[in-house]
């Protein structure tokens, strides 16, 4: 005798992304790095960039010749404070909305010429600008910088508060 099988009804199933989900997910995997470098770090930047590492695979490896086409600025590199005006320049000419990696321990706290005494380096780029994620080592490997873009991303997709606070101190504060 043959039975007859019973098929359970599938409930339709609909989901909804929120806008702002949608336009952080194309956000993280399109970021563009602007074409600078400080220092010695900047060579691992550059690495990462090639085709060894190829940052291409994030979706991250168009590295832009203008502030202005860029939303990402890695700093990579001692920081000197002549420079630094120079910097807060060129992240004020990047548009909304726009993230900032420190690279190394000099873009972290000064690295070796903060211990030196060195009167002539900022001690941190979180000091000038609003940094999202920071990168240690003298110098962090391409590696580590990748393991910086994937958690850039993350901290994009998720929609993260963008460390506002830090730029309203950056606004009053001084070198
Ligand atoms: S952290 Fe080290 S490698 Fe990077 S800029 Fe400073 S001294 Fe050079």
């Amino acid at each position: 005798m043959e039975t007859q099988r019973r098929v359970e009804p599938v409930e339709p199933v609909i989901k909804f992304a929120l806008l702002d989900d949608v336009l952080n997910l194309a956000r993280a995997n399109s970021l563009w790095p602007m074409t600078f470098g400080l220092a010695c770090c900047a060579i691992e930047m550059m690495a990462a960039g090639a085709s060894r590492f190829d940052l291409d695979r994030f979706g991250a490896g168009v590295f832009r010749p203008s502030p202005r086409q860029s939303d990402l600025m890695i700093v990579a590199g001692t920081i000197s404070r002549k420079m630094a005006p120079a910097i807060q320049m060129l992240w004020d000419q990047m548009p909304n909305p726009k993230w900032c990696v420190a690279m190394g321990n000099c873009a972290i706290s000064g690295g070796p010429f903060e211990y030196d005494g060195q009167y002539a380096i900022v001690p941190g780029a979180g000091l000038i600008l609003p940094v999202d994620i920071f990168i240690p080592g003298c110098p962090p490997r391409p590696e580590g910088l990748i393991q910086g873009f994937l958690a850039l991303e993350d901290k994009i997709t998720r929609g993260e508060d963008r460390n506002y606070l830090r730029r309203f101190h950056r606004k009053g504060g001084k070198l």
